[in-house]
């Protein structure tokens, strides 16, 4: 945030990011109105294109209020292909992400990454460093080839990549899906390591309207976890094992599993369309005492590759402290833990009760 209030990012003000990254899109997604229909080959996730927006429009681009800019696609092939695999099209992305204002969100991590949400609550904007994108590109088809197979998965979706070059800086996005949609109240935040390390929310989140609490803080206010009814729960402990297979394949680690809660209150069951669109990784689940909530789960971060960046961290961190609760470790022991953590202090399977039956076919 600078002087006047407005939010920068790497110098640039957040309105003429903004402006970049829709105009940006919506050329993209006008571009791949005339691509092929072909199956999607190892170079198309190497290829990246480059577009010129100058202030003044040229023949390819409408004028603006900035400065002029470079807009990169990453892979546009590759991200179209996938996109359509998921459903979703063309215009329905652009009008997603370019017909209304973004929103921009106040989650910022400890990296300082800016995330937006598009107005009709499908898609996450977040920026991420160079290392991070260049990461993204090298997993790519190793990733979707996971992802496309397993319908299930938990790990974040990515739709696209690009980059905002304006005023000499280099702003890299990653498109990708939200988590929870905004019109479900969410009441509680849990974002989950299975790290004890100083994972507890700082004072200053812990003053925000739904703060993201940690591993922690979940232990002490769900000291017997979730219920969960044998059916989800062996659909999610077998994706989480598999999720954390790929991702310790990737020598990735210093992800999260994002939990969402919402409390359903009495009465609420019978009327409620809470989960239409949202349905993959949503599960319905009570606590100890009875009471029913619905989760939105998914993983996040997972764009930090030990082999990368971690090494010398880890290193270091554990000259000084406990190693084995460090939340930096080696990515097998990352994915082990996290995996024990979730699902058997966090989630617990149930029985199948007839009580539960009526959310249950969510
Ligand atoms: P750090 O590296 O310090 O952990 P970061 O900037 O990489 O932070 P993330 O961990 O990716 O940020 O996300 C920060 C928060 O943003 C999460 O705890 C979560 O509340 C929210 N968030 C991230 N991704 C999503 C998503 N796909 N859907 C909904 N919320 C999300
Ligand atoms: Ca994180
Ligand atoms: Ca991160």
């Amino acid at each position: 945030i600078d002087a006047t209030g407005q939010t920068t990012y790497k110098q640039t003000p957040a309105s003429a990011l903004q402006v970049a990254i829709q105009l940006g899109i919506a050329y993209t997604v006008q571009a791949a109105g005339s691509m092929d229909q072909r199956e999607v080959l190892i170079q198309d996730f190497e290829v990246v294109e480059s577009i010129f927006f100058p202030r003044q429009g040229s023949k390819w681009t409408p004028p603006h209020h900035y400065k002029d800019f470079h807009f990169k696609i990453y892979a546009p092939f590759g991200f179209y292909y996938f996109r359509e695999r998921f459903g979703i099209h063309s215009g329905d992305f652009r009008d997603s992400l370019c017909d209304k204002a973004l929103i921009e969100l106040s989650n910022s991590g400890a990296s300082g990454s800016l995330f937006y949400l598009s107005s009709d609550d499908k898609f996450i904007l977040k920026t991420v460093q160079c290392r991070e994108a260049e990461f993204l590109q090298r997993l790519l088809p190793g990733y979707y080839n996971t992802l496309l197979r397993n319908r299930h998965t938990l790990l974040p979706k990515f739709y696209g990549l690009f980059c905002v070059c304006m005023g000499g800086k280099n702003i890299r996005i990653v498109v990708m899906n939200n988590l929870h949609p905004t019109s479900v109240p969410i009441h509680f935040k849990y974002d989950l390591k299975g790290s004890t390390h100083r994972r507890q929310a700082s004072r200053q989140e812990c003053s925000k309207q739904v703060p993201t609490y940690k591993d922690l803080d979940f232990l002490r206010d769900l000291p017997n976890g979730l219920l969960m009814e044998a059916g989800h729960y062996d659909v999610f402990r077998r994706t989480i094992h598999e999720d954390c297979l790929l991702l310790q394949s990737f020598r990735i680690m210093d992800y999260s599993l994002l939990v969402a809660i919402h409390k359903i209150s009495q009465g609420e069951e019978e009327c409620s369309p809470l989960t239409s669109d949202h349905s993959i990784g949503v599960f319905p689940v009570t606590t100890c005492k009875g009471e029913k909530m619905l989760v939105f789960t998914g993983i996040i971060d997972v764009l930090q590759s030990y082999r990368l960046v971690k090494k010398l961290e880890h290193s270091w961190k554990s000259l000084f402290q406990d190693g084995e609760a460090v939340s930096v470790h080696q990515p097998g022991f990352y994915a082990v833990r996290f995996e024990m953590f979730l699902c058997e202090k966090v989630f617990k399977r149930t029985p199948a009760k007839s009580s539960l039956s009526k959310t249950s076919r969510l």
